[in-house]
């Protein structure tokens, strides 16, 4: 049995097995997909003091390295089921049951859909949710970004240097995204916004071709001839897996700021809490406060 099962391999989870490694807990991280989280999938990292520039998944790397040197036993699989209440905790895979002292779920969050007709169908056939991932394999081609945060004004960007056009679609006046982000739209040529429009339809045969946007101040609905559709419209928490005892109407997790749930021994951090701001700091800070709470319940046992 561990001391601490910590479920989800990205920033939050990475940082809470560093802490309770380092503090002669026995930790092991489930993760299953790829340790890093979004920051392996996200081109660029900004924020982060100290790296004024750095890869995702540069960072993402050296994060394994450090975990791995601490000594925490990395299992690559996906948690299935959680049995949460008394005092020994399991959590179960397709193949395997694990059991632990305690469990800190640093699940984090996925890319949310646009749930529009033609969407699932070209998904990996010219719809993606990551520029970093797949934006080389439009080189030369015209795109659309659907979307107006943060992360679709950063693929416009990075896509801009790969791509002939983009277009971002948002159906709002105004992007919300930093101003920093937008401004540097003005110093490329090959980016159009298209605002007040929403996406109604993915076109093509075979792939993507283009697609059917709607005018929501004139009713209207055009189509736009694209290549591929990169989606950047926010985030669904992975809570699926968890008990309802612990997740809130908006699927986020009810967690106190030492990471703390309502179920005694676990813990929660990062992208999966309902919290102000979504970032790879915070995560950390999560994570390292969840790895403290863990280690002062195991202590109280
Ligand atoms: C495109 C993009 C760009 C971003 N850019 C920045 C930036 O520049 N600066 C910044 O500070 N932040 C940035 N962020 C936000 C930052 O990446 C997140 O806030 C951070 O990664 C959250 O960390 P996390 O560990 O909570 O969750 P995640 O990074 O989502 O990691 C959760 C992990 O859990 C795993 N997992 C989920 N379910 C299971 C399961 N059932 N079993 C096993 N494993 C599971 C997932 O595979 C994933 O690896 C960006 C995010 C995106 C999407």
């Amino acid at each position: 049995m561990y001391d601490v099962i910590i479920v989800g391999g990205g920033p939050a989870g990475l940082t809470a097995a560093i802490y309770t490694a380092r503090a002669g807990l026995s930790t092991m991280v489930l993760e299953r997909m790829s340790l890093g989280g979004q920051t392996a999938l996200t081109y660029r990292i900004d924020n982060y003091p100290g790296f004024k520039d750095i890869y995702g998944a540069e960072l993402a790397a050296d994060f394994e390295d450090h975990v791995r040197d601490a000594g925490v036993e990395i299992i690559m699989e996906d948690a299935v089921e959680l049995e949460l209440d008394g005092e020994a905790k399991a959590v179960r895979t397709a193949a395997h049951r694990y059991e632990a002292k305690t469990v800190i779920l640093a699940l984090g969050s996925e890319r949310r859909k646009l749930q529009v007709p033609g969407e699932e169908a070209f998904t990996g056939r010219g719809v993606s949710y990551c520029a970093t991932c797949d934006g080389n394999f439009f080189k030369n081609e015209d795109i659309a970004v659907v979307g107006g945060g943060n992360t679709a004004a950063g693929y416009a960007l990075e896509l801009s240097d790969i791509c002939r056009n983009v277009i971002v679609i948002y159906h709002g006046e105004q992007m919300p995204a930093v101003h920093s982000l937008q401004g540097q739209f003005e110093k490329r040529s090959n980016i159009q916004v298209l605002y007040h429009r929403e996406v109604e339809e993915i076109l093509g045969t075979g792939k993507v071709e283009k697609v059917r946007v709607k005018n929501l101040q004139t009713g209207e609905s055009e189509t736009v001839a694209v290549d591929g559709v990169f989606v950047a419209i926010g985030m669904q928490p992975n809570s699926q897996i968890l008990p309802g005892a612990l997740v809130l109407p908006s699927g986020f997790i009810r967690a106190e700021e030492d990471g703390t749930t309502p179920i005694p021994g676990v813990f929660a951090a990062g992208d999966l809490r309902h919290k102000p701001l979504y970032q790879i700091v915070t995560a950390m800070s999560d994570g390292a406060n969840a790895a403290h709470a863990a280690q002062a319940y195991l202590r109280s046992r």
